[in-house]
């Protein structure tokens, strides 16, 4: 998918330049920070779908008043495991910038903690958010929802969002082993970017307004995205649907679709984060050695890869590459 008139910039110049823009904008140094922070690490990581590819959608759902750039979420502890956020109408990365002190004194005390994230717009990837928790030697769980874009099993008619699941824990020596996977075929910005690139996609990732499968990103943009592995992928993303609106008290995918106004940015809506702390739980300190023994199993299989080494690849190419910039994005970053 690459453009040939991408202009290339070095990774340390993302976080500034996007900072830049979200407080030319109107946002205060807090969000404008905590957005730019989560853009130039997806880009860090090639996770080009979820980083500079949405700074239009961002600075749309700001500009329209959607979203707001001085959001102040805040923190209630509901019980001894659970806290409430309320994200203030703000992104995901402030709320989890403020959700992270009093999450890991909740998880350090009950060995295990839930944070519902409520009234935020999420739009990135959600290995971020596990990565930096496992990075404490935390064992972390995220979904989030969004507007109905997959059907339920046999279905024509999306009831799904996307509905990523994201997962990370700590390894002994080195990066937390994380995996992040929407539960369509493929992310909805993977098949954005196929359509801006004229590439046609594999068989399975969605159907046309018609019904009909179909390989072209723009019949599939105007139809549905299918789940991944069929009516498995379908209960996972139920699943997600349940756990990141009605049990947080936040909204499922389609009653999201009714009260967003469609910007370009994020709806309004929820995040589920479930935190583990295995030296709570099993009494030592020993979760990830023993956890090792299988990632160990599965490295001496030449064949095997563990989710996430992609991303270590990503992240190798980028630091020397740089990072690839379309004309229309490179315009809004050196705007004045
Ligand atoms: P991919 O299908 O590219 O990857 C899903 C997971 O599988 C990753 O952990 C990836 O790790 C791993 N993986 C990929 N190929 C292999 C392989 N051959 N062997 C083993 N593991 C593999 O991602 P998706 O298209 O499903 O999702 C892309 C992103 O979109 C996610 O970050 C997600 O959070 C985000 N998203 C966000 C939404 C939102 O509302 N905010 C909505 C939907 C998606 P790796 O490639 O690093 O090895």
């Amino acid at each position: 998918m690459k453009n040939p008139e991408n202009d290339f910039i070095p990774i340390t110049a993302v976080e500034p330049l996007v900072r830049a823009v979200f407080l030319r904008v109107g946002c205060d140094d807090a969000n404008a920070s905590a957005l730019a922070r989560n853009i130039a690490l997806a880009e860090r990581d090639g996770s080009h779908s979820h980083g500079l590819f949405r700074l239009p959608g961002y600075l749309a759902s700001l500009k329209s008043g959607k979203v707001r750039g001085h959001a102040r979420p805040s923190v209630e502890q509901v019980t001894s495991a659970v806290i409430r956020v309320d994200g203030d109408c703000g992104y995901a990365p402030i709320s989890h910038d403020v959700l992270e002190g009093p999450l890991l004194a909740t998880v350090h005390s009950s060995g295990v903690a839930l944070a519902a994230v409520v009234n935020t717009h999420h739009f990135s990837a959600l290995w971020i958010e596990v990565e930096r928790l496992a990075q404490f030697g935390l064992i972390a769980i995220a979904c989030t929802s969004y507007k109905p874009a997959i059907p339920a099993a046999g279905g024509r008619r999306p009831v799904f969002g996307t509905n990523p699941l994201s997962f990370a824990c700590p390894r002994p020596n080195g990066s937390p082993f994380v995996f992040d996977q929407a539960s369509a075929m493929m992310a909805r910005g993977d098949v954005m970017r196929a359509a801006d690139a004229g590439i046609m996609l594999p068989d399975g990732v969605g159907l046309g307004p018609d019904g009909v499968p179909t390989n072209d990103p723009n019949l599939i943009l105007k139809g549905c995205l299918l789940p991944f592995g069929g009516y498995k992928g379908a209960a996972i993303a139920l699943m997600i649907e349940l756990l990141a609106g009605p049990l947080i008290g936040e909204v499922l995918s389609v009653e999201a679709a009714v009260r967003d106004q469609v910007d370009g940015g994020p709806p309004r809506g929820g995040e589920f984060i479930l935190v583990f702390d295995p030296f709570k739980i099993r009494r030592d300190h020993n979760f990830a050695s023993h956890a090792e023994i299988l990632f160990q199993e599965i490295a001496s299989d030449v064949d095997a890869r563990l989710p996430g080494e992609g991303r270590m690849k990503r992240r190798q190419e980028v630091a020397e590459k740089g990072v690839a910039v379309p004309p229309g994005i490179m315009a809004v970053l050196k705007e004045n």
